[in-house]
């Protein structure tokens, strides 16, 4: 998928966002959305993204409402931090097939890393996580909001 094509409205961060498929949530808001990766990097990694917007990538987000996404990423950052006590966080996101994007709605990742654990696995790889373990961080993170 290159940086330019039509939005898919039946990639699967829109299909949560329309209740069509489960996730296990940490935060929501009016604007934003965030739960659990279900292919974790480390203990914690958490993605946000936007509502209501047709966005496959950053460069796709209208400006004005960055300030309301960004501010639920800061939140879950600080939160995840409160929570799981991380040596350092990861935040970042990727635009276009070619930098790493394999789902085309907007979403920034929040990954801790933990200075005596490797991270557990390469982006979007592997088999899911265990959903108890996931749905005991979400709970962990939410606590901490
Ligand atoms: P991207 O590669 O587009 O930057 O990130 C997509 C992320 O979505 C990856 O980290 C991947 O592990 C995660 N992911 C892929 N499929 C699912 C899913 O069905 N549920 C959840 N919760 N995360 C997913």
């Amino acid at each position: 998928m290159t940086l330019h094509a039509p939005y898919d409205p039946d990639n699967i961060f829109a299909k949560m966002l329309r209740g069509e498929i489960p996730y296990i949530k940490v935060y929501e808001d009016e604007d934003t959305l965030a739960f659990m990766d279900i292919f974790p990097q480390s203990d914690g990694h958490t993605l946000i993204i936007p509502k209501h917007v047709e966005a496959r990538n950053l460069l796709e987000m209208p400006t004005e409402k960055l300030a309301p996404f960004i501010a639920s990423v800061q939140k879950i950052a600080r939160a995840v931090e409160t929570a799981l006590s991380p040596d350092g966080l990861i935040v970042t996101q990727f635009n276009g097939e070619a930098a790493g994007q394999t789902v085309f709605h907007l979403h920034m990742h929040v990954i801790p890393v933990y200075k005596d654990r490797p991270r557990q696995r390469g982006h979007a790889t592997g088999k899911p996580a265990d959903m108890d373990a996931l749905k005991a961080l979400a709970a962990k993170i939410a606590a901490a909001l």
